[in-house]
């Protein structure tokens, strides 16, 4: 949400003219990348269930396409602005960059509020959104992709109503469908999963054994249950799990110091990743404040859940025991608190480098959907990995040899990428 001390596209702006900086871009190139190189505005009119007509104000913002056609999430929200879908279309043309898919960055917006909108209403206003967008959009032009409160439904209809315009078949409009009707197989677990391989290297370069550490979790959702599930599998210990509580209206801590039971958990966890508390309290968790996730003794903290959880009043509550932070969110950890645990030698997965396993899975939706060919979930999977793994090494590297931390040097790796392909195409 923007506030008036918080605007998300100052923001990004401001990380990007810092990384500009260091690598002395020269002016049209930090004219070209710190705007979004096009933004439209829509009025999307819906035939409402009670017959009265509503006009919902959508946007579509496509930050920068020198590396390939736009990608980006639509996100349906009342709360939606203009200025958060370009910071978030900005920072996805650093996501796809530093995992090295040929992509760029997009991101669009509904102002509305599904919760109060039926099925049909919601159908009608997908379809709208297409209608308005139609030229700006396609699989060479620019491909949406689910975000917040918007599902593989949602993107079924929106690509119906394409396919209708167009009059051809066009599975690669969009991605985030459903398995079966052109989605990929492991979408689901992709971000988790891709958290948990570039974890997996960043311990591996620590000289840590992932099976000799322990870790304390924020969130049980699409993020956290699956980095939980890989997390464990290979020999992690996860003690600590902090989720929202929807009756009481807060968030509660599970923790079983001899380590919870990923399924045992799934079992008593409701659709929004809630998790029971009385039957938790059966299966013999401690059921704590909830963010006590925060100060546990683990050596690797997973913030999944929310933006701007570790920061300069939380911070005195990380415990010295923790070597890495890897954040599964967008946005955890607040640039000031980042510093402070870069200084404890803390390693900072950065969010936009390990939760990238979803942006690289939805391109892979998107190359199986051109081709009509799906691929098994173990080749999903292991492509998964090799991306990850590459992308992670590219960074890391770059941050030793320029002792950087790794978050500045994945945005020198993007940033710089980015400027070479609008140099070279001769835009600049
Ligand atoms: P989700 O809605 O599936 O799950 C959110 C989880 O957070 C739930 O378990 C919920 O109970 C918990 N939660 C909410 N408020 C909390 C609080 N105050 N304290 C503790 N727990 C709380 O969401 P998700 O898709 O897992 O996304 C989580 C984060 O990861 C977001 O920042 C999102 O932007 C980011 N992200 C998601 C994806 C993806 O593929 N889903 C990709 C990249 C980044």
């Amino acid at each position: 949400m923007i506030t008036e001390s918080f605007n998300p596209f100052i923001v990004a702006q401001k990380q990007f003219d810092r990384i500009a900086d260091m690598l002395d871009l020269d002016p049209a190139v930090r004219d070209i990348l710190r705007q979004p190189m096009r933004e439209i505005h829509v009025a999307v009119p819906v035939h409402m269930d009670d017959g009265k007509v509503r006009v919902f104000r959508g946007f579509r913002v496509q930050h920068n396409d020198a590396r390939g056609p736009y990608k980006g999430g639509v996100r349906f929200h009342p709360h939606e602005t203009i200025d958060l879908v370009r910071a978030m279309s900005m920072w996805m043309t650093w996501k796809c960059t530093v995992v090295d898919i040929p992509l760029g960055g997009s991101m669009g917006g509904v102002i509305c509020d599904p919760h109060n909108m039926s099925l049909g209403e919601q159908e009608r206003l997908c379809r709208g959104w297409v209608r308005q967008l139609r030229p700006n959009l396609g699989p060479l032009r620019d491909v949406p992709s689910p975000d917040v409160m918007t599902n593989a439904q949602h993107m079924l209809w929106m690509l119906d109503e394409y396919e209708a315009l167009t009059g051809e078949k066009v599975p690669g409009f969009i991605t985030g469908k459903p398995v079966g009707m052109a989605g990929s197989l492991g979408r689901t677990e992709a971000t988790g999963y891709g958290l948990i391989y570039a974890l997996r290297e960043a311990l591996k370069e620590e000289k840590i054994r992932i099976s000799d550490t322990n870790a304390s979790v924020q969130g049980f959702g699409s993020v956290a249950r699956y980095a939980i599930e890989l997390y464990t599998r290979l020999g992690g210990k996860v003690i600590a799990v902090s989720c929202w509580d929807q009756s009481d209206k807060k968030p509660y801590t599970y923790r079983k110091s001899s380590g919870v039971d990923y399924e045992e958990l799934k079992g008593i966890t409701d659709r929004y990743g809630g998790i029971d508390k009385i039957k938790a309290q059966e299966l013999d968790y401690e059921v704590l404040s909830g963010d006590a996730w925060l100060e546990q003794s683990v050596d690797v903290l997973v913030p999944a859940a929310l933006e701007n959880q570790i920061n300069k009043e939380t911070l005195s509550r990380v415990r010295s025991s923790v070597k890495v932070v890897a954040e599964g969110a967008n946005g955890p950890t607040a640039p000031d608190a980042d510093k402070v645990l870069e200084e404890r030698g803390v390693l900072v997965l950065p969010d936009f480098l390990v939760n990238a396993g979803g942006a690289i899975c939805s391109y892979f939706e998107q190359v199986q959907s051109n081709m009509n060919y799906f691929w098994a979930k173990d080749e999903v999977l292991g492509k998964l990995d090799w991306k990850m793994t590459a992308a992670f090494m590219g960074v890391s590297e770059l941050a030793k040899k320029k002792k950087l931390s790794l978050r500045d040097a994945a945005y020198l790796i993007s940033v710089s990428r980015v400027a070479i392909a609008c140099r070279e195409r001769g835009w600049v």
